[in-house]
């Protein structure tokens, strides 16, 4: 597992990368963004993740996200920053972060966090052992198919690509099909209980994923809101004959 951590602070960078190294994780750090994306684009170093600071010299965070998301949907973001508002945070979910972690942090759980990216993470480059791990990576239902592993929604023929935690939540809405999941549910199973998660960050993840697997989004028909607690995804009943 390789990370890219782009930070301009050396003491945090040092630290990211230390700590990192320690996990078995290989690491390289950048101090802004055209060196972040010059990297990226190069293609020399296939990344798993990033790690990615907002306040940079030049160009922002935000931007460098956009533009990794312009080439890369399924790469996983974590953005690192000390700006701690929730439209910050919405912003950034918007440019396709998929973590959002406020400075000052506690390393364990932005080690966790990294884990917990890793355990989603799309299997392109993988080997069997971690296929044989996702027995399950394709979900079919009406004409709407979710490839889990290529993180692809293909809906009457069209092909959208999800971020990681997009993906990362219709899996899990598929996998408890049925079932009423709170905000707080939701917030523990998918993203282990980030303090930096707000029931809105979900209820955000949730419109997004209606817009492309909904026919009416403003109707869901799949991923239902169940009042004053959360979601349940069901599947049309089929008409009994
Ligand atoms: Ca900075």
């Amino acid at each position: 597992m390789r990370i890219l951590i782009v930070e301009d602070e050396p003491s945090i960078a040092d630290g990211l990368k230390f700590n990192f190294e320690q996990e078995g994780y290989e690491t390289q750090v950048v101090t802004d963004g055209p060196t972040a994306l010059a990297l990226l684009l190069e293609g020399q170093f296939l990344f798993d993740l990033i790690v990615l600071d907002l306040m940079l010299p030049g160009m922002s965070g935000y931007e460098i996200c956009k533009e990794i998301r312009g080439f890369s949907e399924n790469i996983p973001v974590m953005v690192l920053s000390a700006r701690s508002s929730s439209e910050d945070k919405a912003h950034a979910f918007d440019c396709g972060a998929d973590q959002y972690v406020t400075k000052p942090f506690d390393l364990n759980e932005v080690l966790s966090r990294v884990r917990n990216l890793f355990k989603w993470r799309s299997p392109d480059n993988s080997d069997t052992s971690d296929a044989e791990r996702q027995p399950v990576h394709v979900y079919q239902f009406d004409d709407v198919s979710v490839d889990c592993r290529k993180f692809q929604v293909t809906v009457k023929g069209e092909v959208f690509t999800l971020t990681t935690m997009e993906m990362q939540l219709l899996r899990y809405f598929l996998e408890n099909q049925g079932m009423v999941l709170s905000r707080s549910r939701i917030m523990e199973d998918v993203w282990s209980q980030s303090p930096d998660i707000t029931t809105r960050t979900i209820d955000n993840f949730v419109m997004r994923l209606r817009r492309i697997i909904e026919p009416d989004s403003s109707k869901p028909k799949y991923i239902v809101s169940v009042r004053g607690t959360g979601y349940k995804f069901v599947r049309e009943r089929a008409v009994s004959r």
